[in-house]
């Protein structure tokens, strides 16, 4: 058995018993852990740590090969991300990200995945509320693309021909990216103009736009991408939350 001291982003805690809990982890040095946390729930209620949904810090695990839960004996979390809780967007674009690492990352280091999960869900908590949305698509998208899901949006997707900047196109969600003028539109299938295009292009880079257009449009294209390519069909939990932000209604929650 090794101890492997790592910064750590929890996503997840279930309740196993009176006095512990599972963990899931994201971390710098192995990836995704799930980890057994022992006396931790009433250590937590005494205010002495634990942490909650999205902190992130130092943890040290006991770890040892081929075992599905390995042993926390210590998480300490520098940056609560308390702030997260303000409103039900930054909560559901947080919850959103967690839901794809804990779908799709794997039980190995990926440092560019730790840093823009770990630095998106810092701007979630930070920017001004009108940037919100635009920060929670950035951090979706970049995780798709890091992750190697991402849509084909440089060529047309049926027929390989690289598009002209100002060109008008479809996305095709079944084929995974947007076809050109070159090619017949599919039935039912979302414009993407030039604009939403190098939109997308940003967000897939994990740059928010300001001045995003379409939002409920921007919102439900992740939602179905990632269902279709990612999920097997199952919609992400957090898109529930988003509805009123994706109908263009304020966030009521935001205003105290
Ligand atoms: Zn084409």
């Amino acid at each position: 058995m090794a101890a492997v001291t790592t910064p750590a982003i929890l996503l997840r805690a279930h309740p196993f018993s009176e006095s512990s809990r599972v963990l899931r982890f994201y971390t710098r040095a192995l990836g995704l852990v799930g980890v057994m946390a022992r006396g931790v729930r009433r250590g937590a209620s005494r205010g002495r740590g634990g942490g909650g949904a999205f902190s992130e810090g130092t943890a040290v695990l006991a770890v040892r090969d081929n075992r599905e839960l390995q042993t926390l004996q210590e998480f300490a979390p520098a940056k609560s991300r308390f702030g997260l809780a303000r409103d039900v967007s930054r909560l559901a674009g947080a919850s959103l990200a967690a839901e794809l690492v804990l779908r799709h990352a794997g039980q190995e280091p990926h440092e560019a995945l730790y840093r823009v999960l770990s630095g998106g869900l810092d701007r979630l908590e930070d920017v001004p509320g009108e940037a919100v949305p635009a920060e929670l698509l950035a951090l979706g998208w970049a995780i798709v693309q890091i992750l190697g899901f991402g849509p084909e949006i440089e060529a047309c997707v049926a027929c390989g021909q690289p598009q002209e900047d100002g060109a008008m196109g479809w996305f095709d969600l079944e084929a995974g990216g947007v076809r050109g003028p070159c090619c017949r539109m599919p039935q039912g299938a979302r414009r993407v103009g030039p604009v939403a295009r190098q939109q997308l292009g940003r967000l897939l880079a994990g740059e928010a736009p300001a001045g995003l257009r379409g939002l409920g449009a921007h919102l439900s294209l992740l939602d179905d991408f990632t269902a279709f390519h990612m999920l097997g069909g199952r919609r992400l939990g957090s898109f529930r939350f988003l509805e009123p932000v994706a109908a263009g209604e304020p966030d009521a929650s935001a205003e105290d």
